[in-house]
């Protein structure tokens, strides 16, 4: 099971009239979304990704589902922005992150489109996991470039890839397994550019509290000149998978190029998704992105406790990647079945289901009464008689009578249990008993009959001490001798 906490912020920043960014928070999706276009058309575009984000996953909360949502969403964003001449040219980037089911367990599913960035703090030490796609970057990708000249390109601000710009796009998508104290951090570039990593890793290393975390590094955005939009998004993995090892980087990279060269004998693999996006997997300890790869692989990672999932490249057309689709099946999959939220759910609505059954059989049983025997005496009993599923019936009223002075026929019911239908019907019960009791025409009439009572024999009736009683078979010496077996007054 996977419990996650998130918080977010945002902020048109110092220098914009509006904000253009947009940020998604929910139970098990996380997103940032940058929009761009003159007029209101940046609003409309990061409004309408997200919007078509959410409710395309909500349909499909799926690894697949995630991507074929951003799919949808670029086609909902191209689809606006050539229906209105206002909107025309508008787009977003849009960067999310989902936690999803699958058969190896628990995974974070995080896609990308565009400069918004995702990073992933584990261990203390914060790793950008997307890849920015800006022309800068490209040529970083490329060797061109070296990451600091890339920070002041003059492109760098120029995306080679936005949601709403083509009628189709490539994705980015990862799967993470969810560790336990791994925070992710989904960031529009008005946060990035702003701020050194030092200093976000060290906001986000303090800051306890997600919502807090994200405030910080929004204001500190501004006060480091706030010229752009500023979006944050903190996801938290509260309950995971253990935390594992840091592993010492030489020894990830030999894990990573160990797996490539399985991903590359195991080719007949099933497809991914969606032609032209890039899956990668990635190892806790050694988070893999597809530029670690020259010249276009995929990326692979073996997670050493779980099974590693596979990367699969696209053809990138901006810089020309070749494309070199690469599935490999799970390396090492050996883990068991990992309790999934599904089976959380379907546990809380079991156990409801077995406390409404408690709950029901408690008020049958506290709602049931029978007259019966205690060691002769005949008494109130809450409950049923012989129990019910284990609750055993109590005594709540005692009477006088012994099953020696009440009419022979009725002891038979009596050691079964006369059952009632309230309390007040079995008192009903014991009150008609004494009253057959006391009209017995008893030589020693029981101290709950009236005094006044003078049994008077019958016409037609032998007294009752000519008869033998057949209640002494119960062992029980008789206070008054009761009648025959027809239960009539002998
Ligand atoms: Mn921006």
């Amino acid at each position: 099971m996977t419990v996650l906490r998130s918080g977010s912020a945002s902020d048109v920043g110092r220098v914009r009239t509006v904000n253009e960014d947009l940020a998604l928070e929910s139970l098990t999706l996380f997103a940032v979304a940058d929009g761009m276009g003159g007029h209101v058309g940046g609003e409309i575009a990061a409004r309408t990704a997200i919007d078509t984000l959410q409710a395309e996953f909500a349909r499909k909360p799926s690894a697949d589902g995630l991507a074929g949502a951003i799919h949808e969403a670029n086609r909902a964003v191209w689809g606006r922005g050539h229906a209105d001449v206002d909107l025309r040219g508008m787009g977003t980037t849009l960067t999310a992150v989902a936690l999803v089911a699958t058969d190896e367990g628990d995974r974070l599913v995080l896609a990308n489109v565009g400069d918004s960035r995702a990073y992933r703090l584990h261990g203390g030490d914060l790793v950008q996991l997307t890849t920015d796609h800006s022309v800068a970057e490209e040529l970083v990708a490329r060797g061109d470039l070296s990451e600091e000249e890339a920070a002041v390109h003059p492109k760098r601000h120029i995306l080679t890839r936005a949601l709403g710009v083509q009628p189709e796009v490539a994705v980015d998508v990862w799967q993470i397994v969810p560790e336990e104290g791994d925070r992710f951090l989904l960031c529009s570039d008005g946060v990035s550019n702003e701020l050194p990593i030092d200093q976000i890793t060290g906001v986000l290393s303090e800051t306890r509290d997600p919502r807090e975390a994200a405030e910080r590094l929004v204001r500190m955005a501004n006060q480091a000149g706030g010229n752009d939009n500023a979006t944050v998004v903190v996801v938290d993995v509260m309950v995971g998978e253990p935390p594992s090892a840091d592993v010492a980087p030489t020894h990830a990279a030999e894990v990573a190029a160990g797996a490539t060269s399985l991903a590359t004998g195991a080719a007949a693999a099933p497809e991914p998704a969606s032609p032209g996006d890039t899956m990668v997997a990635m190892s806790p300890q050694a988070p893999v992105v597809p530029e670690t790869e020259p010249g276009g692989g995929g990326a692979v990672a073996v997670n050493g406790v779980g099974p590693a999932v596979v990367s699969r490249s696209a053809p990138d057309t901006t810089v020309g990647r070749p494309p070199t689709p690469r599935r490999v099946q799970p390396v090492g999959a050996r883990i068991p079945r990992r309790i999934t939220f599904r089976v959380v759910l379907f546990l809380i609505v079991l156990g409801g289901l077995v406390y409404a059954g408690f709950a029901t059989v408690h008020w049958y049983v506290n709602n049931s009464y029978f007259v019966g025997l205690n060691h002769h005496q005949i008494v109130i009993y809450q409950g049923r008689p012989g129990g019910f599923v284990g609750i055993e019936p109590k005594i709540v009223t005692r009477t006088q009578m012994t099953s020696a002075q009440v009419p022979s026929y009725k002891v038979p019911d009596l050691k079964t249990g006369v059952q009632e239908s309230s309390y007040q019907a079995a008192k009903n019960y014991v009150t008609d008993l004494q009253q057959s009791v006391c009209s017995l025409e008893l030589q020693q009439p029981p101290s709950y009959c009236p005094a006044s009572t003078t049994p008077t024999t019958p016409p037609g009736f032998t007294p009752a001490t000519s008869v033998p009683a057949p209640t002494a078979t119960l062992g029980m010496p008789a206070g008054g001798r009761v009648g025959t077996s027809d239960g009539r007054v002998a």
